[in-house]
């Protein structure tokens, strides 16, 4: 090896993404809790479309999707021409990044924001800029004091992930119209059908030419392990993406399961509620443990101890007990664990353990 090798400025900047555990050495029977994923998988027709998907894998996909773009336009209400897919959003974040940031440009996320945004921007040579939040909720003024004339992107996912707050649509749209010309709103719909009557930034969208939204598959759809997303924008931010997107970047499989899985409006709607219902549930009954949370609109809760040692401790306790949650350290919440909503019995669960981990138990 020759030292005069070298990648490209910034990724080694980068710090390995670490995915939530999904295991406990020695522990049985447990239940994970730490990816925010549909803990009743994906809608029957989905997995119907991907059986029946087994017929087609000698064929090369569609390069232009146009069977699930019409699906997702029809459901949303959306010109199809405007939508894009990806291999999860994370690709529609990091095709945004490579087309419209670069060394020497800034882009910016908030203090609590997901971390593929400061990956992406570090890939391709740009500078990530961390924008302080107030109490854990994005904070407009202060993103808008950040912005330069070298601000490109401004990603900001609402309801964001891991503080589960979002922001009105007021807000977005003062964002939107106080950016700096050069500068693209990028709105991170991972959570949004968790919200009841939400168009997660659609209408922006239709109003401006600088909001673009991400989408993914892998939350309410239950399909995280397909790897499926989609992004909406003005057409010539969608051109310019299409033009380094790989053109077979989705197999045939991904794009049949994901065609039937969003024409199933009516099983979105039942995770939807039954999320609401054992949101509350959890949220309530950690409350009255003393484990407070902001009010969350996505599929998870942030649960809040008094410092990072407590945090640390529950969850080591509530490891032993086969629950697995989510350490957000990385996240700038050293005191806080974030907790999926599970099924109501896995709920149960997790707030029977934290009450044997308050009354002293673990000790
Ligand atoms: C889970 C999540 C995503 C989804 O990523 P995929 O690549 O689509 O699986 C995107 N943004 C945020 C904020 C998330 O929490």
């Amino acid at each position: 090896m020759t030292n005069a090798i070298r990648p490209q400025p910034g990724i080694m900047d980068i710090d390995l993404y670490v995915g939530g555990k999904a295991h406990v050495a020695g522990v049985q029977n447990v239940v994970k809790l730490s990816s925010n994923e549909n803990p009743f998988g994906p809608s029957d027709k989905a997995r119907e479309a991907f059986a029946r998907s087994v017929h087609q894998i000698h064929r090369y996909p569609s390069t232009d999707h146009a069977d699930l773009r019409a699906a997702i336009a029809d459901v949303h209400g959306m010109d199809p021409d405007r939508v894009i897919c990806g291999v999860g959003s994370d690709e529609i974040i990091m095709l945004l990044c490579q087309a419209y940031a670069g060394p020497g440009d800034e882009v910016i996320h908030t203090e609590h924001g997901f971390l593929m945004y400061s990956i992406s921007a570090k890939a391709v040579g740009a500078t990530p800029v961390q924008v302080p939040e107030r109490d854990r909720t994005t904070d407009v003024d202060a993103i808008l004091a950040a912005c330069t004339d070298r601000t490109r992107l401004v990603f900001l996912a609402n309801p964001n992930n891991p503080t589960g707050t979002m922001i009105a649509e007021a807000e977005v749209a003062r964002l939107a119209d106080s950016l700096p010309p050069q500068a693209m709103l990028v709105l991170d719909g991972a959570y949004a059908e968790y919200v009841e009557d939400f168009d997660a930034g659609l209408a922006l969208i239709e109003a401006r030419g600088n909001v673009v939204m991400t989408r993914t598959f892998s939350k309410i759809y239950g399909l995280g392990g397909l790897r499926i997303g989609w992004g909406y924008g003005p057409r010539e931010i969608i051109d310019v993406l299409n033009r380094i997107r790989q053109p077979f970047n989705l197999s045939n499989t991904q794009l049949d399961v994901a065609e039937a899985a969003v024409r199933d409006q009516a099983y979105v709607t039942k995770c939807r509620d039954e999320n609401a219902r054992m949101r509350h549930w959890l949220a309530e009954a950690l409350a009255a443990l003393g484990v407070p949370s902001d009010t969350s609109m996505a599929n998870f809760v942030l649960a809040r101890f008094h410092d990072a040692a407590e945090a640390e401790a529950c969850d080591a306790w509530l490891q032993s007990q086969g629950l697995i949650v989510r350490r957000v350290a990385s996240y700038n919440l050293p005191h806080c664990l974030r907790i999926t909503v599970g099924d109501e019995a896995s709920c149960r669960r997790v707030a029977h353990a934290v009450g044997e981990f308050k009354r002293g138990a673990q000790g």
